[in-house]
C-alpha cells in the first residue's frame, strides 16, 4: 500500500537548496516507539521537509542531528515527558541556534506561559500535524526575530497518514511484552483514536480535548500495523486513551488484523463503564488475540470515584474483574490510591480488596504508591479548594501542590513510595512487595494482620517491560540523554 493515504500537501514547492529541516523530538512515551513523532514525520516528508526523529529514551541529544535544524518539535505527552524536555531545553536550544523551538502534546497547551518562559515559540494541541505543518511554512529563514507564534489546540478533524517510523529505533529496543513464564514478545504500538469522550475530573487528555476523540483511519491503522509486523512485532499495544470510545471503529480494525495475522497478540486500554457496557465485546476482544486489558481502577471507595468522576462503581470494578476471568482476557488495574480523599482506613480496603480478588500479581507494586497530580487545566480545580487540599501551583513540578489534611497519609504515601522503590531495586516479588506495603499501612494504623499468602495471590499476568509511570518524575538514566 502506498504510505501517502492522505490528503494533506505542502503549499510549497521546495527545492533541495530552500529545503527547512525539521527536528521532532519525543522525551519519553511509555517505553513505545512513538506513534507521535513516526506520524507528523510522514506529514512533513510528504511535504518535501527534511525529517529527523530523536527518541531519547533511546538516543541522545546530537549537534549532528540538530545544528541544521530549522524547526524542533518537542512532543510532550506526559508529566514524566514535559519534565525531561524542561531539563534538556537548555541544551537543545544550545545545539540547534537557528531553530525555532515548538511544543505539541496533552501537556503543551496547559503550560503554555511556562513553556514560552523558556523560549518556546509555538504551541500546539489536539489534532495538531496540519497547525505544525503550516507553521513550519510560515517560517522564513531570513526572519530572525518574528512575534510569536499564537497557541493552537485544534479539535477540528485532519487527514491521517501512514506514520513513517523508519529513523525511529528499532522495535526490539523498546518495551516488550513478557509472560509469566520469562517468554518474550517484540511490540508494535498504535493508536486507533486520538482523545477521549470522558471527562474523568483528575485527567490529563481532558484539558485538551474536553470530551471529543477522533477516529484514525482504519486503513492507515492497519498498515501501520503491518509495516511494524515487517520489522518484526509480534504482539500490538494499542495506545488509544480508551479502546473502546469507538466499539466499531476498533471492532473493524481488529477483525482485519486477526485475519491477516492470526498469531498476532494484543492489549488495549479500556475503562471500567466500557467492559461493563459493552460485554459482548469480550468474547470477540478474546477471539481475536487480546490477551491483556489495562483498566484505569483508580480507587475502591465510592466516594473517590464521585470526586474523580470516573463513571464507575467500587462494585462495577469487582463485576469486571470477574467477566475478564470468565473471558480469560488478564487484566492490569492502575490505581491512584493517595487522594485529597484518602485516609489510613480506605488505604487498607484498597489493598484487601486487591488480595480478596487474587489481583496481587496483577497490580504493579508503583501502582499502590502514586499520589494524584492535579495539572494545569485538570477538573479537579472545579472542586472547592477546601475539599483538594490545594496549596498553590509549582511551576518546578508543573502542577498543584496539596497537602493532606491529615499529615499521617502523607507520611505514609512517602513511607510507601520509598519502600517499594527499593524493594523493586531489590528484585523482590510482587508478593513479598505487597505485603511490605501492607505492614507499613497496617502499623500506620495500629494494626497487626497477618500476611497475605500466596494462595491469595491470584495468577500472574503478562507485563510490559517498561514499567514506569507517565506521571512520575524523571530518573537519573531517562536525564541522561543530554
Ligand atoms: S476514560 Fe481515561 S482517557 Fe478518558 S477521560 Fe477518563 S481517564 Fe481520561
Amino acid at each position: 500500500m502506498n504510505n501517502c493515504c492522505s490528503t494533506i500537501s505542502s503549499t510549497t514547492d521546495k527545492t533541495i537548496s530552500d529545503q527547512q529541516k525539521i527536528v521532532l523530538i519525543s522525551p519519553y512515551d511509555l517505553g513505545r516507539q512513538p506513534f507521535a513523532l513516526a506520524e507528523p514525520a510522514a506529514v512533513f516528508r510528504n511535504a518535501k521537509y527534511e525529517v529527523e526523529c530523536l527518541d531519547l529514551s533511546q538516543q541522545k541529544l546530537t549537534a549532528e542531528v540538530l545544528a541544521s535544524a530549522n524547526v524542533v518539535f518537542i512532543y510532550l505527552s506526559m508529566l514524566t515527558a514535559t519534565r525531561i524536555a524542561v531539563e534538556a531545553m537548555p541544551r537543545i536550544k544550545q545545539m540547534a541556534p537557528r531553530a525555532r523551538i515548538a511544543v505539541f502534546g496533552w501537556y503543551a497547551p496547559v503550560n503554555e506561559e511556562f513553556l514560552r518562559g523558556l523560549g518556546v515559540d509555538a504551541v500546539f494541541g489536539g489534532e495538531s500535524e496540519t497547525d505544525m505543518l503550516t507553521y513550519a511554512e510560515s517560517l522564513s529563514a531570513a526572519d530572525e526575530h518574528p512575534a510569536r507564534h499564537q497557541a493552537v489546540v485544534n479539535l477540528k478533524r485532519i487527514d491521517f497518514m501512514v506514520p513513517d517510523r523508519h529513523s525511529l529505533p528499532a522495535l526490539e529496543k523498546y518495551s516488550q511484552l513478557i509472560f509469566p513464564d520469562g517468554n518474550r514478545r517484540v511490540m508494535g504500538f498504535t493508536e486507533t483514536t486520538r482523545g477521549c469522550k470522558h471527562l474523568c475530573r483528575h485527567c490529563p487528555v481532558v484539558p485538551v480535548y474536553n470530551g471529543r476523540f477522533y477516529a484514525i483511519p482504519a486503513d492507515i491503522v492497519l498498515e501501520d500495523i503491518r509495516q511494524q509486523v515487517a520489522q518484526g512485532a509480534q504482539h500490538i499495544s494499542f495506545g488509544d486513551p480508551d479502546f473502546l470510545n469507538g466499539p466499531l471503529h476498533a471492532q473493524r480494525i481488529v477483525e482485519a488484523m486477526h485475519e491477516e495475522f492470526p498469531a498476532l497478540t494484543y492489549d488495549a486500554v479500556i475503562k471500567i463503564e466500557h467492559l461493563i457496557k459493552y460485554p459482548d465485546f469480550l468474547p470477540f476482544l478474546r477471539d481475536s488475540g487480546c490477551i491483556l486489558v489495562t483498566t484505569a481502577v483508580e480507587s475502591v471507595d465510592d466516594t473517590i470515584l464521585e470526586y474523580l468522576d470516573k463513571g464507575h462503581t467500587a462494585a462495577e470494578f469487582e463485576q469486571v474483574v470477574s467477566l475478564m476471568k470468565q473471558h480469560e482476557i488478564a487484566l492490569a488495574p492502575t490505581f491512584i490510591p493517595f487522594t485529597p480523599w484518602t485516609t489510613i482506613s480506605n488505604y487498607i480496603d484498597l489493598l484487601n480488596k486487591i488480595a480478596e480478588l487474587k489481583l496481587i500479581m496483577s497490580v504493579n507494586p508503583v501502582q499502590l504508591s502514586l499520589r494524584l497530580l492535579i495539572p494545569s487545566g485538570s477538573r479537579i480545580l472545579e472542586l472547592p479548594k477546601q475539599e483538594t487540599c490545594i496549596i498553590d501551583f509549582n511551576p518546578a513540578s508543573l502542577g498543584y501542590t496539596w497537602v493532606h489534611r491529615e499529615t499521617e497519609v502523607d507520611v505514609l504515601q512517602e513511607n510507601i513510595r520509598s519502600w517499594t522503590e527499593q524493594a523493586e531495586s531489590e528484585g523482590l516479588s510482587r508478593l513479598e512487595i505487597f505485603n511490605g506495603i501492607r505492614r507499613i499501612a497496617l502499623s500506620a494504623a495500629g494494626s497487626d494482620e497477618k500476611d497475605v499468602t500466596e494462595e491469595q495471590c491470584g495468577e500472574p499476568v503478562p507485563v510490559h517491560s517498561e514499567s514506569w509511570y507517565c506521571c512520575a518524575e524523571p530518573t537519573e538514566q531517562q536525564l541522561a540523554s543530554f
